[in-house]
């Protein structure tokens, strides 16, 4: 399987970060199966960062084989939503985009994609009017809601799959609203999709 991800897509997000609140496209990278992390096992920081930071985000399960998907039958596509940190180590990334390098080491290292469990959509509601937010050590630290995407998930993944073949078991990372930060040794990470709590686990 693979994980495709989505920058900027939320424009909250892109004004704390000092990028830009519109964009013509979605910004897309990917990340291995070896970067997934799940079932509420331990996030141990790794020793190549001093600046870990959470990003919550909406995840989507792809359930069959697409490739040049419609974004009017883009739906047909996915069944099972969660909610899922996209581990960033911020002071890498910053450094290679200064450097105008690709950044793919800072987004998709070992267990920097952390999923909680998968519920039904219809039990989610509707994928675009989705809130869901992260504790930590029991407070808010970040909410976001889908109907602030600058791209849905309809979108997203009709343009994703005009270059990657979609299959079942793939991910998608639908991008994080404002509130990012660092995590320290020790902090509980507690991840909701509306009132259901679908992601526990421990940074270590
Ligand atoms: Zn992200």
């Amino acid at each position: 399987m693979k994980i495709i991800a989505v920058g900027m897509n939320y424009a909250a997000h892109n004004k704390e970060m000092h990028n830009p609140l519109e964009l013509p496209e979605p910004i897309i990278f990917m990340k291995p199966d070896s970067s997934l992390l799940k079932d509420g096992k331990p996030f141990f920081i790794p020793d190549f960062s001093s600046s870990v930071q959470y990003e919550t985000e909406v995840v989507v399960k792809i359930n069959k084989l697409g490739k040049n998907i419609a974004e009017r039958f883009a739906h047909r596509y996915y069944s099972e939503v969660t909610v899922g940190i996209d581990f960033t180590a911020r002071d890498l990334q910053s450094r290679l985009r200064t450097q105008g390098l690709p950044w793919e080491i800072s987004k998709a290292f070992d267990s920097s994609a952390v999923t909680g469990a998968f519920i039904p959509l219809r039990q989610a509601g509707d994928i675009n009017r989705i809130p869901f937010r992260l504790h930590i050590n029991g407070q808010k630290v970040q909410e976001g809601n889908t109907a602030g995407m600058l791209f849905s998930v309809d979108k997203i993944i009709a343009y994703a799959s005009r270059f990657f073949t979609l299959r079942m078991g793939d991910l998608i990372y639908t991008g994080t609203p404002s509130g990012v930060g660092p995590v320290q040794i020790n902090d509980h990470l507690e991840g909701y999709l509306g009132e259901a709590k679908l992601l526990d686990f421990y940074v270590k």
